[in-house]
């Protein structure tokens, strides 16, 4: 169906065009049968309008296959992961389109281990879907609706344990707050005031829309930035409305790039295990993410490894591997002490703690950061195989350079790189180049597009 986007750890789609709550009851039964063992399913939401519609429908196809279900009512997406380990469910979905304007919204599925299903989980899942082979319903064996309040409590009990608490309070940081009215609007100001913030609210009402483009990029911050110079916060926290991603305004009112979320928290994090062997200060990212982690990973001489992209291939490294931290580009900081999802909570904890060592103004401790700068494009195919086509375009444009072929072609060069990667929910390649400076990382990712067209 057009405008529906399935992957393998969930689907998100126009409400009422391309999702509808029938597909999200199919959905569910899927999941129900897929877990395939009897127990619970833990299930939460964020704020989009449509959210207690598809929350229903989902609850209902979950019952149907045999299953209890807690329903957490809004939180944020980690606090669905965090629950699912707290309640030993075997699984949880969360409804949420994250990122996504409104009218969009979506299913997000999880694991005994509250991890998002790999490709191996989701592509049996999305078999059940598609033959529609659900488990029969019976009648007799029909298991409860169970409502809990205190997940975020729990999920913020969790971040406060794994930070310098006395140290933070002591600093008396004033933080403002941008919730784009999502899941964090009433988790991550909490949070703060136990951390002895000032609070500087702005857009944390669950009740109304979301105000602002919801992703938290710095085009989408000037509201929450002109907000710190004014109030003269120390910090602006900006999320996205499933609250898994977190962005930096820096006291002088400068939306600092997503990218350097994971750095920071990453910086701090190594270097407060200084004790430890080199071998086990390991650090997970994907592809993409900025080659600011090698150099935060060189200069606490830890070990960066690197994974195709996907929260859940970051994720399942992170526990394979025993890495203190990981994540994303984006502003997804998985801190593993918490959960492996990315979680915006643990991320604003890690940063203060990181303010609070240094005491130094958050624009000085980014000006201490080597810089570069990313450039995202996309080149737009008819089909998946002309998706191919083109990686296979780009494999003989950059012969002769040094190959990573973990996922599509990432090309090393000495003071740059670019990777080409096909989506694997649309017909497009992504190109993503990254270098010292803008015009030189456009003229990267331009001269490989532009080379197509001969
Ligand atoms: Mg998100």
């Amino acid at each position: 169906m057009k405008d529906l986007k399935i992957s393998v750890s969930g689907v998100r789609g126009i409400v009422g065009e391309s999702l509808t709550p029938e597909i999200a009851l199919s959905f569910a039964k899927a999941f129900g049968t897929h877990l395939n063992h009897p127990g619970r399913i833990v299930v939460g939401s964020d704020t989009r309008a449509s959210s207690p519609l598809l929350k229903h429908a989902v609850i209902s196809g979950l019952i149907a296959t045999g299953y209890e279900v807690i329903d957490l009512g809004i939180c944020p997406t980690p606090t669905v992961g965090i629950m699912i380990k707290e309640l030993e469910a075997e699984g949880g979905v969360v409804i949420t389109a994250s990122h996504n304007p409104s009218q969009w919204n979506g299913l997000k599925f999880m694991g005994n281990q509250g991890i998002f299903l790999n490709e191996k989980e989701g592509k049996a899942f999305l078999e059940i879907y598609k033959d529609k082979a659900f488990k029969d319903l019976d009648p007799k064996k029909l298991k409860d609706l169970k409502t809990r309040t205190n997940a975020i409590a729990i999920h913020i009990a969790k971040v406060l344990k794994q930070v310098n608490v006395p140290l933070i309070k002591k600093s008396k940081f004033k933080v403002a707050v941008d919730a784009c009215n999502g899941a964090g609007s009433v988790a991550l100001p909490k949070l703060l005031v136990k951390l002895g913030c000032e609070v500087i609210e702005l857009y944390t009402n669950p009740l109304e829309p979301f105000p602002r483009v919801p992703e938290p990029t710095p085009a989408h911050l000037h509201v929450l930035a002109d907000l710190v110079k004014k109030k003269h916060a120390d910090i602006g926290f900006a999320l996205d409305p499933d609250a898994d991603r977190l962005a930096i305004i820096s006291e002088e009112g400068i939306a600092i790039s997503e990218e350097l979320t994971l750095a920071l928290a990453t910086d701090f994090i190594l270097s407060s295990y200084k004790n430890i062997s080199p071998s086990k200060k390991i650090v997970v990212t994907n592809l993409s993410t900025s080659r600011v982690m090698d150099d935060v990973a060189k200069k606490n001489r830890g070990v960066l490894i690197r994974t195709k992209i996907g929260e859940v291939h970051v994720a399942e490294e992170i526990q394979h591997l025993k890495a203190l931290i990981g994540g994303e580009g984006n502003g997804g900081v998985i801190f593993p002490r918490v959960c492996f999802n990315r979680d915006s909570l643990s991320a604003a904890a890690l940063i203060l703690n990181l303010l609070a060592k240094e005491n130094l103004p958050i624009s000085k401790i980014v000006a201490a950061l080597p810089s570069y700068y990313i450039v995202k494009k996309k080149i737009t195919c008819h089909t998946q195989e002309e998706a191919f086509e083109v990686l296979d375009r780009a494999e003989d444009f950059f012969s002769g350079e040094v190959l990573d072929l973990t996922e599509g072609i990432k090309v090393l060069l000495k003071n740059a790189w670019i990777h080409i990667r096909a989506s694997n929910t649309e017909p497009i390649v992504r190109v993503i180049a990254e270098a010292k400076t803008k015009k030189e990382a456009e003229e990267l990712a331009d001269g490989f597009i532009e080379s197509l067209k001969l």
